[in-house]
């Protein structure tokens, strides 16, 4: 069996991460959408959060599960016996950063290959800090996330303030 991990902060999940999950999906038997536990990020969402949501948006895939680790993105494929990272590229400023964490995990885990999917032209500018930046000054999200998030960010930004 074939499986990939495809990590992630998803502070929250967009319609941008939901076209690679899909397509990471179709490549793979199994593909687990991992909540990485960054310290060093202030989150919107707590973990726990961010998975409930991701398992809600992901429930019509029946080969795609959710998880969460600390530490090394690498470690946490190995101990998965993952076959490859997923990471989607929007632009070329995506690409030095990506570029040198493939090349040290590979260092770290060379039977790990990082395999990146670029990224369909009409969500190349969404990110989870836009989507949280608009939703904050009240600004519509709808065509940005689906709307179980935009719920929960209206949520956020309007019932608890
Ligand atoms: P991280 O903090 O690890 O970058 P993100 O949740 O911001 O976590 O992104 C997770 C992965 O999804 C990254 O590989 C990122 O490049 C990718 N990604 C984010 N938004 C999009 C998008 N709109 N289209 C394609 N890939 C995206």
């Amino acid at each position: 069996m074939r499986l990939a991990i495809y990590p992630g902060s998803f502070d929250p999940v967009t319609n941008g991460h939901l076209d690679i999950i899909e397509r990471a999906a179709t490549l793979f038997d199994r593909l687990i959408v991992a909540v990485s536990m960054n310290p060093g990020k202030k989150p919107l969402f707590t973990v726990e959060e961010r998975l409930q949501m991701i398992s809600e948006v992901t429930r019509h895939f029946d080969n795609v599960t959710t998880d969460s680790y600390k530490g090394l993105t690498v470690n946490f494929a190995c101990e998965k016996n993952a076959k490859a990272i997923i990471r989607g590229l929007r632009a070329i400023s995506d690409f030095e950063n990506e570029f040198m964490m493939a090349l040290t995990n590979k260092k770290l885990k060379p039977a790990v290959e990082t395999i990146f999917l670029m990224t369909r032209a009409e969500y190349s500018f969404i990110s989870s800090s836009a989507v949280k930046e608009v939703a904050s000054f009240g600004g519509c999200v709808g065509e940005l996330v689906p709307p179980l998030v935009q719920k929960r960010l209206r949520d956020k930004y309007i019932n608890e303030n």
